[in-house]
């Protein structure tokens, strides 16, 4: 026997965490596709109608995305090679965010890696000590550690309620910077535009009211209004026709878009700003040219193919009507993404487990993501469903609902 096997295991703790996530039913495996991502997908030998991806519009499979994509890969190659400020910048990437910024009416955009990164890259870049950050409840991870990176405090306000989130800014504005009194540099108020989890709208109007109250720029994280909300997919902003108001709006390229990636829009001041000094955007490498090119290809398509976004809406709203006509709880959802309430984890779990069984993949969220008593199956239903599959995909939820007594038998 050698030392070695003596000493004790230092990682041993990370058995004891998965035991504990299994014991209370906060375990998630990955499921493994093994085709594209699409309406229809393989997942463990079996074909099955898909309700979770993000892929809004279908144009993660779209045969203009692909072109464009295969088309970049052999005139530049696949990898960028570089960080933008060394040698990763292409004509490419700038094509790409001109575009971006002529669609999303702003004078200019920055792209990241991710909508995460351009929220961890943005936030603490913009913000600092003498500033203060007013969040919703309910933004998004990469938002909260988007802040987390900054020196600025932050105070939260109450989801998606204006009320509350005035009363933190006329107390911030009366206040100061706490120890000094003095005004603050900046507050900087940050929301969702569509929240991930329950698919509800942030309202917009009224947060931008009283930001304005208190001179505050408003930061909207449009992940999941980007190719749904507004003409054309251009975001909540778009949506609620406040240009001009918003100062800072990120988006992804990773949902709607069906690529990958995520940008900031606002002035050319902030898009320089960032190129100095985001982490992300200095010390990682940039998208290779057939993500750029098919992003810039996406964005084309939402224009030109206005009928993929009446697909879009027309799907939400049958298959919305539909769920909450079965009875269940789908919440306070507004837009595509509809939650199917649960309650505890276990029940969300053995729900998804048996739609597999009738033929639908639809995944559960469980703590930490949503509070441990409100489990729920998340849908998304895309433009790319047919009708026949959304009545399948019901026809699922009825059995198992039934089954398990969440409704009526
Ligand atoms: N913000 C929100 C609100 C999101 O839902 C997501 C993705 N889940 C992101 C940012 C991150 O976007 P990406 O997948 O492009 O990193």
């Amino acid at each position: 026997m050698t030392t070695d096997d003596l000493r004790p295991d230092p990682l041993s703790f990370i058995r004891e965490e998965l035991d504990d996530l299994r014991s209370r039913h906060l375990f998630r495996p990955l499921r493994v596709m093994s085709s594209g991502q699409g309406p229809i997908v393989s997942v463990d030998e079996r074909r099955l109608i898909s309700l979770s991806s993000n892929d809004y519009l279908g144009l993660t499979h779209h045969p203009r995305l692909r072109a464009a994509a295969l088309q970049a890969v052999r005139d530049f190659g696949a990898g960028s090679g570089a960080v933008r400020t060394i040698a990763g910048t292409m004509t490419l990437h700038e094509d790409l965010e001109r575009d971006l910024a002529a669609f999303k009416g702003t004078e200019a955009t920055l792209t990241f890696q991710s909508g995460f990164s351009a929220n961890t890259g943005v936030i603490p870049t913009i913000t600092g000590e003498q500033d203060l950050i007013v969040s919703d409840e309910l933004n998004h991870a990469s938002i909260i550690d988007g802040m987390r990176l900054s020196k600025a405090p932050r105070k939260i306000y109450k989801h998606a309620d204006t009320g509350s989130l005035q009363a933190v800014l006329d107390e911030a504005v009366e206040k100061g910077r706490e120890g000094t009194g003095l005004p603050y540099r900046l507050i900087l108020v940050v929301t969702d535009g569509v929240f991930s989890m329950d698919g509800d709208i942030a309202p917009l109007p009224g947060i931008v009211a009283a930001a304005e109250s208190a001179n505050a720029a408003v930061f909207v994280d449009d992940a999941h209004a980007s190719g749904v909300l507004g003409r054309d997919g251009r975001g909540s902003v778009d949506h609620f026709g406040l240009h001009g108001r918003v100062a800072i709006q990120v988006g992804t390229l990773s949902k709607a878009v069906g690529v990958l990636g995520g940008y900031v829009a606002g002035s050319q001041d902030l898009r320089d700003i960032l190129i100095q000094r985001a982490r992300p955007f200095l010390f990682s490498t940039s998208h290779p040219p057939a993500v750029a090119a098919a992003c810039r290809e996406a964005i084309k398509v939402m224009q030109e193919e206005p009928e993929l976004h009446d697909r879009l809406w027309a799907n939400t709203k049958r298959f919305k009507s539909e769920l909450g006509r079965l009875g269940f709880d789908t919440g306070r959802s507004e837009t595509p993404i509809t939650p199917v309430m649960m309650g505890d984890p276990d029940t969300a779990g053995r729900f998804s487990e048996r739609l597999v069984d009738e033929g639908v993949f639809a995944q559960p969220v469980v703590f930490p993501t949503v509070a441990i008593d409100k489990a729920r199956i998340r849908t998304i239903v895309t433009a790319a469903h047919a009708d026949s599959q959304l009545d399948r995909a019901l026809e699922a939820f009825d059995v198992v609902g039934r089954e398990l007594g969440l409704i009526a038998g």
